[in-house]
């Protein structure tokens, strides 16, 4: 039998929360019921947001809620050579040219064409060659020089395992993005996609908030040869009572504000479990939870945290 591998990938900015936590528990039940193993990948190279204690805390929390992995933690920021391997790969082919537009530039470049989705401006092709140029790696700048990928025009096609067919147009939505910033650093784009492929990822369970992300990685993917990519499943997020994506507004939502005051881990579980269709909420254990929870059942909107969840977490604390 194939042996497949998922990730779990925290980003250690700090504000890991209810919704992050019912991401990985999904994750690691479907990894637990059908044999993937787990990699502990920690992303942590974006910049300004990561505080060295946050990945430390990160990994507590995991720890806390129980959650385990074989392999890892890894982390991004400890060796930048594959990453650059991959945009010198890139460069040799054409696939990707420099840039080092400001997002002031590119707004003001783009104002009359069209607007790319929520966090993502379209750029508007500013720099780009009119063919294909290919650069020889000796000659490309790393530390001071951004990196943009062409990207095809039309519509990228893949089935999601869990959220069905997606259509989606990068070319429409972001045009050629970012995968190198001119502060040295490859992008998430690309430092995910790098990843997976020399991780031996296969199976890749993540929030919904990151379905546009996929096309443009399974492009880089096809661009460094590295096909196949993953199998994904994108799962729905957990939102505040007025609909937005659940964040400090809502309150603190933070796992680690929970495990601060003493909130009992178990409690935490059982109130995403019944949020991933288990059930009425009681306290559980990771290990229960895997053997109850089925992706079947997994509710297809997003789940709305409650006032009333946060005081059920809090029921049996001092605070
Ligand atoms: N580190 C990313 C996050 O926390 C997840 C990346 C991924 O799953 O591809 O949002």
């Amino acid at each position: 039998m194939p042996i497949h591998r998922t990730r779990l990938a925290p980003s250690p900015t700090g504000a890991l929360h209810l919704g992050n936590a019912r991401t990985f528990l999904i994750n690691g039940a479907l990894a637990r019921q059908n044999d993937w193993q787990v990699v502990l990948r920690i992303e942590d190279l974006d910049g300004p947001r990561i505080k060295a204690e946050s990945v430390e805390q990160s990994i507590e929390l995991l720890e806390w809620l129980r959650l385990d992995w074989d392999y890892g933690p890894t982390f991004q920021s400890s060796d930048l050579v594959p990453y650059r391997e991959a945009l010198q790969q890139l460069a040799a082919t054409g696939a990707v040219y420099p840039c080092n537009c400001t997002r002031r530039e590119i707004e003001a470049a783009s104002r009359s064409a069209p607007h790319g989705d929520e966090h993502d401006l379209r750029y508007p092709g500013t720099c780009r060659p009119a063919e294909p140029t290919p650069i020889a790696a000796e000659t490309i700048d790393l530390d001071a020089t951004g990196w943009r990928l062409r990207v095809p025009e039309g519509e990228a096609t893949f089935d999601d395992q869990f959220a069905g067919k997606q259509a989606l147009n990068i070319d429409q939505t972001v045009g050629d993005f970012q995968v190198w910033t001119k502060g040295g650093i490859p992008s998430y784009q690309l430092a995910v996609a790098v990843d997976d492929a020399r991780q031996g990822i296969d199976r890749v369970v993540r929030g919904n908030d990151l379905l546009n992300s996929t096309p443009r990685q399974q492009l880089i993917y096809r661009s460094l040869d590295l096909s196949p990519a993953p199998a994904y499943w994108h799962v729905p997020l957990v939102r505040g009572e007025d609909g937005r994506r659940l964040a400090k507004r809502h309150g603190d939502t933070r796992l680690a504000s929970y495990m601060a005051v003493g909130v009992d881990a178990s409690r935490v579980i059982g109130l995403l479990a019944e949020w991933c269709g288990c059930g009425e909420r009681r306290p559980m254990l990771v290990a229960e939870f895997a053997e109850s929870f089925q992706i079947e059942s997994l509710p297809r909107e997003d789940v709305v945290f409650h006032h009333a969840d946060h005081q059920w977490l809090m029921a049996k604390t001092q605070a």
